[in-house]
């Protein structure tokens, strides 16, 4: 009988083989076959992993070049005009990723997750023919290796839910049109084997379903279920809960449900209608979205806290989400500590633990073999290190998050201001920017070399402050009103200040992909937070030393730092958030006691943590505010506080920026006018703004008129009082070229709105 299940696993490589060969050939520095033949070490490696640590359904067709999106839009023949003469690899990468004549098509992404899909674009006038290439070859690829697959496929109605449609209109109109080439894309999978799992990704369900959603799914799963009896449908969500879906899957032939019962605990509510369905469940209980261990004392209970509803031969144990989420192995974690590294686990190391799972689930401790029954001890153990370590717990952090008093600034913002604005003397449209300045490839190299201990820390400082020199006084050059230092020292916004604060773990190879051949490493919160050093004071002050003008120090806000980092499962989210608030607020404190006298506390991924259902949206909203509030609840009234979010959309989430009570904030809307500033006003919004005036996303320079318009745009929304000009997001990704004349063109295009407005008020 077979008893486990992996939704999905990682193909990037374990040493982002895969990542490096397409770079290679996108550079044109290899064949096609050189991919093709990465691509089949990759997934025979990763079906023996699954293989040998003896997992049942084992995925295929989970594997991409680029994109699973796209991949299924290939199979439907929806390929957009413009790439339309193109084949073979040449069409998809240029889908991915465009080419002279084409733009590349959208990219967005995965749910909560940081993975990126690429849209397809849907229209009514589209023929969609079925490709079933890829994914038939790829079945026979691991038969031929002596692995029967199950094969993943993104279902129908999260394909529609994920696409857009060019002609404008709902993309479920087009329904009718792919629900045939699914169908036929069955009867030739039915031909493959005697019996084949299909599991249907259908993450859409897990998020507010709308009834005309609702409506579709019968209609889809009859359908499917009927096209052959020797496959088996299997219908999986992730994330969250789906229980309106489930409320109708139970009703049509599909074979099997997979829950997320981690992520989506409310599932529980559909186990009794799965039960009486008879169908099998899917059970997903080992997290496929952290690196930490299984607890398996815990799994166990929930296995059969499921199985009081569900019976145990119907349960399949699984991991929660694709395994796509989580880095690939421990194995090259050469440097990482040892006791730490003992509390993680990685997603071959998952697969033991499924596979450990099931066996203590299904037959109990007596049967487990003497490798096992290791394994299993071992498990008990690193939890409880992980419980008991003192390396955890920080008595100190712990008493400072439950004494917490002071929870935000004094002063309202109305009082704050006047203050502010006394003392800064700033004039309206001030300019400044939002941190950072260009990353070149030598302040990477310095930054690397140091970090190597190729060059001592003299050394690196006189480069850094060379850079920071060179950048305050082109900022003073250009005309600027509020400086910054330039970011050199920082990596990323996120790791620079993880690396200072003591319970955060960074690994040497746990990459996640993110999107492409793109892969991110999110560094990890395993203990209490602590600031064991002030972090930016040095660089901020010396900056400012270099100047009579104002320099603003920039820090990243405790909402994004957790957003963006992998957090320990073992305490609340909360308390991991107040502990990194409390951090930044001592280093707000330490750089106003130092003369800073404008802080910038970027949340860039603010939104990102927004969750999928609305009902969990006030919770999450009240949670981010509060964590924001406390990490400035520091700042005198007289120290500005400034933030930044690098998107556009606020009309839902206005009444939220405002909570925050930053005292300025700088946002995205270079590419879309004044419209997306007007909610600004019509919901009253009293604290200032900075609209980025240019997009930064584009090597492009924008001209002295073009600025001088979009400034005129936003002073139709918001009086000059409350505006401030800055680019509409930071620097370090444009060149050195692009960024001089693009700042000259702002301060000029200000300085004469400025004189127009003199002129008008004569
Ligand atoms: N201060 C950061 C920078 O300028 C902000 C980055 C961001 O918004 N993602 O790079
Ligand atoms: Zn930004």
């Amino acid at each position: 009988m077979s008893k486990n299940y992996i939704t999905g696993f990682p193909r990037i490589g374990e040493q982002r083989e895969l990542k490096k060969v397409l770079e290679q050939f996108w550079a044109g520095k290899c064949p096609f076959v050189e991919v093709e033949k990465t691509a089949s070490i990759l997934k025979k490696r990763h079906w023996n992993y699954q293989k040998d640590a003896g997992i049942d359904y084992i995925a295929s067709n989970d594997f991409s070049l680029y994109d699973n999106m796209l991949d299924t839009a290939i199979m439907l023949g929806a390929i957009p005009k413009r790439f339309e003469l193109l084949k073979e690899e040449e069409l998809y990468f240029a889908m991915a990723r465009g080419n002279k004549d084409a733009v590349a098509m959208e990219m967005t992404k995965w749910f909560n997750t940081n993975y990126h899909y690429i849209v397809p674009e849907l229209s009514l006038a589209d023929n969609y023919a079925l490709n079933a290439k890829k994914i038939l070859s790829e079945y026979k690829e691991a038969k031929a290796l002596g692995i029967n697959t199950k094969i993943n496929l993104i279902g129908p109605v999260t394909f529609l839910g994920l696409s857009k449609r060019v002609d404008r209109g709902d993309t479920y109109e087009l329904f009718s049109k792919i629900l045939p080439v699914y169908e036929a894309l069955l009867e030739e999978i039915a031909d493959l084997d005697e019996e084949i799992v299909v599991q249907m990704d259908e993450p859409v369900f897990v998020k507010d379903v709308e009834p005309k959603v609702l409506s579709l799914i019968k209609p889809c799963y009859d359908r499917l279920a009927k096209v052959s009896d020797n496959i088996k449908i299997a219908v999986t969500t992730y994330f969250e809960h789906s229980n309106e879906a489930s409320k109708v899957l139970v009703h049509t032939p599909v074979w099997a449900i997979g829950l997320d019962l981690l992520y989506g605990e409310k599932n529980f509510e559909s186990l009794e209608r799965i039960a009486n369905s008879g169908k099998k469940l899917i059970a997903g209980v080992v997290d496929g979205r952290n690196i930490w261990k299984n607890d398996i004392i815990k799994t166990i209970g929930l296995l059969e806290k499921t199985a009081r509803v569900v019976p145990k031969e119907n349960l399949i144990v699984s991991s929660s989400c694709s395994l796509l989420h989580t880095p690939f192995t421990l194995q090259y974690e050469e440097k990482m500590d040892d006791e730490i590294k003992n509390w993680l686990s990685y997603a071959v190391e998952k697969l033991d633990e499924i596979a450990l799972v099931t066996k203590l689930f299904f037959e109990g401790e007596e049967k487990l073999s003497g490798s096992e029954k290791m394994l299993y001890v071992q498990n008990i153990a690193a939890n409880r290190s992980r419980k008991n370590s003192t390396r955890i717990h920080n008595d100190k952090v712990q008493r400072r998050v439950q004494g917490l008093t002071k929870l935000q600034r004094e002063g309202a913002y109305e009082e704050r201001i006047k203050i502010q604005k006394a003392l800064l003397g700033y004039d309206d449209l001030a300019t400044t920017t939002i941190g950072s300045f260009p990353q070149t490839p030598e302040l990477r190299k310095v930054r690397a070399d140091y970090k190597k201990s190729l060059i001592s820390s003299d050394v690196y400082e006189a480069e850094m402050k060379k850079y920071i020199d060179e950048c305050v006084a082109f900022q003073e050059e250009v005309g600027l009103e509020v400086l910054v230092h330039g970011e050199p020292e920082r990596n990323d916004m996120v790791e620079y200040f993880g690396e200072q604060l003591d319970g955060y773990g960074f690994s040497q190879n746990g990459w996640v992909q993110s999107y492409g051949s793109r892969c991110v490493k999110p560094p990890f919160i395993y203990g209490d937070i602590s600031r064991p050093e002030p972090m930016t004071v040095d660089w901020i002050t010396y900056a400012q030393s270099k100047t009579s003008k104002i320099m603003k120090g920039m820090l990243t806000g405790p909402v994004t730092i957790l957003n963006w980092s992998f957090v320990r499962d073992d305490k609340p989210r909360d308390e991991v958030a107040k502990q990194i608030a409390i951090a930044i607020s001592d280093e707000i404190d330490d750089l106003q006691n130092a003369g800073i006298k404008i802080i910038q506390v970027d949340e860039a991924a603010f939104k990102e943590g927004y969750p999928l259902r609305t009902e969990n949206i006030a919770e999450y909203e009240q949670w981010a505010v509060d964590n924001f509030r406390l990490s400035v609840s520091t700042a005198k009234k007289e120290t500005q506080i400034h933030t930044h979010m690098c998107y556009s959309e606020f009309n839902d989430i206005i009444k939220t920026i405002e909570a925050m009570d930053a005292d300025v904030i700088s946002i995205e809307t270079a590419r879309s006018g004044n419209e997306l500033l007007k909610i600004f006003k019509e919901v009253g919004y009293k604290q200032e703004v900075g609209p980025g005036v240019y997009d930064i996303h584009s090597p492009r320079i924008p001209s002295v008129e073009e600025i001088v318009e979009q400034i005129e745009k936003l002073l139709e929304v918001l009086p000059k009082e409350q505006l401030w000009i800055n680019p509409d997001c930071g620097l370090k990704t444009r060149k050195w070229e692009e960024v001089k004349p693009s700042l000259i063109h702002m301060v000029k295009a200000v300085q004469i709105v400025r004189e127009k407005l003199k002129g008008n008020s004569k």
